[in-house]
């Protein structure tokens, strides 16, 4: 088995298979195609995988569709065993995946194993509880009764984002496998190796071959390939606008699978003059620069109350040029690198909009030193509402920051995006905050904290945000399908 070895924190090595992982083996792509990867923190190369062709998509198929056989009648016992077990094994290895996504992704070791890896955890074991409790209902009905069941889809895929990876592939698989269906992960080709790991863990926890494939491969060849296969049946995607557009007119044109899209967002953060200051400053700093605002519920706007605006700007921008940027394997760095060059170019590109549309730049809007691809935290003040900065998904540590007068013109601003995935609202007014999060049109609206996510609340947006739900008994729902059964009862 081909593998690569790699050096994390002390020298520690760790060992990842390269292959694609189809029917619990490690087994080379097609025409051995390869693909290079980057350490965004140095620019240097890191390792090359298995890059799938559509050949290996097909493979990987058939392998689930042949596993979803035995595996429908799995007892649902088994699967929660299993979950428990994959959960066990991430927990104990935690520190090796936390360490491939800094070296892969550019993601702060620290915060990947106190965000990252606790939130998968949490997502495997909450939803290892619900899979001997996907029941249906019983119905009466003028002919006798009725019941509902609720049943797996059969063959799915999950096409997963760079940003955080393996909190974002969990989210999928862990509802998708307790509702009895068969999963093929398609890992983002920019940090696949994360994702090489959890395969390894997913043969060690014992699931049967083919119940999880995972496979690293180029969006435009392996994704389109599962997004039009006529035996996939569903496919969960969280990425882009453009590509999530994609992806629904192809289950269109071909078989109408089930299509769920969390396609990001440019979350509002509302600071009221009534809020606790330093908890609104604290949230909305972290809102927008943790994991370098790569974040699909950044706090990208925030709207402050013009009573309180000039001494927020000062204090917001101060506490945001305090980052240490570097090796993101350190306890001491604080910012990691943007994920790729051509990332990190976008997000600049829009420094120039910014000046153009007459806002201020109050800090950033350069490269800084260093072989990787960091970037300073980059905050904007007085921004029109119209400008590109206020109203497109930057991705990156970018914030766009205005002012409002009263709660209606708050309110207005928030709501005036095409996007509506996350927001937050800093406020101690108990009516105003039923008000405004009433108000706003989001799929979450956090108070007096930002981007928090649980295990069993559903995640997912409105408007061009997308629709589905991951986590939650919601996103149970999502990966199965109501059967109703009618039974006739002649009476007397
Ligand atoms: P992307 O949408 O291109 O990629 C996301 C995933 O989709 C990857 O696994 C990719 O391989 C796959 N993909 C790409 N083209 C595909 C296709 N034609 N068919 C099927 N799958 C395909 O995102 P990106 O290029 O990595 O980032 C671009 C922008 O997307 C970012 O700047 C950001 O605004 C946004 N984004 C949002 C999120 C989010 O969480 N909502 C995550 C990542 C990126």
């Amino acid at each position: 088995m081909a593998e690569v070895s790699l050096e994390g924190l002390n020298n520690h090595i760790i060992r990842v298979p390269t292959g694609l992982f189809i029917d619990n083996e490690f087994v080379p792509a097609t025409g051995n195609a390869t693909l290079d990867l980057e350490n965004p923190a140095t620019a240097q190369h890191l390792a090359t995988v298995s890059c799938a062709q559509e050949q290996d998509i097909d493979r990987a198929v058939q392998s689930s569709q042949k596993a979803f056989v035995s595996w429908k009648s799995a007892l649902p016992s088994t699967r929660r065993q299993l979950l428990s077990k994959l959960a066990d094994l991430l927990e104990r290895d935690a520190s090796d995946v936390s360490t491939l996504e800094s070296l892969d992704a550019g993601i702060l070791y620290n915060d990947s194993t106190r965000l990252n890896i606790p939130q998968a955890l949490e997502n495997l074991r909450y939803f290892s509880g619900w899979a001997d409790k996907v029941d249906g209902m019983a119905l009466a009905i003028p002919e006798g009764m009725a019941y509902t069941r609720r049943e797996p889809y059969g063959v799915c895929a999950a096409i997963v984002p760079w940003n955080s990876p393996l909190m974002i592939t969990i989210w999928k698989l862990a509802p998708c496998i307790a509702a009895g269906n068969t999963l093929i992960i398609k890992t983002p080709e920019l940090c696949p190796l994360y994702g090489q790991k959890l395969a390894e863990l997913v043969r060690e926890a014992g699931f049967p071959p083919g119940v999880i494939n995972i496979v690293c491969g180029l969006g435009p060849v392996a994704g389109q390939r599962l997004a039009e296969h006529p035996v996939v049946r569903k496919i969960s995607f969280t990425g882009s606008p453009a590509v999530g557009r994609q992806i629904l007119a192809t289950s269109a044109r071909t078989n109408l699978k089930k299509v769920t899209l969390e396609l990001g967002g440019k979350g509002p953060s509302l600071v009221f003059d009534d809020a606790d200051f330093e908890n609104a400053l604290f949230w909305t700093t972290i809102g927008i620069t943790a994991n370098n605002g790569q974040i699909c519920v950044a706090g990208s706007r925030i709207y402050v109350q013009d009573t309180i605006y000039d001494k927020f700007v000062q204090e917001f921008s101060r506490r945001s040029r305090e980052a240490v940027h570097g090796d993101p394997l350190l306890a001491t760095t604080t910012k990691g690198p943007i994920i790729s060059a051509r990332q990190r170019d976008n997000v600049l590109s829009f420094v120039d909009q910014g000046r153009q549309a007459g806002a201020k730049l109050l800090h950033g809007g350069e490269k800084l030193p260093g072989a990787g691809h960091f970037i300073a935290n980059t905050a904007f003040s007085d921004v029109p509402q119209d400008a590109s900065i206020m109203q497109q998904e930057i991705f990156g540590p970018f914030a766009s920051i205005s002012s409002f007068k009263t709660e209606e013109e708050a309110i207005a601003k928030a709501n005036d995006t095409s996007y509506g995935l996350s927001a937050a609202v800093f406020t101690s007014n108990l009516d105003r905050a039923f008000k405004v999060t009433e108000a706003i049109e989001a799929g979450q609206v956090t108070v007096n904290i930002w981007g928090t996510v649980n295990a069993n609340t559903p995640f997912g947006g409105v408007k061009e945000s997308g629709f589905g739900r991951d986590m939650g008994k919601e996103a149970l729902d999502e990966w199965t399908v109501p059967k109703v059964v009618k039974w006739y009862i002649q009476k007397g």
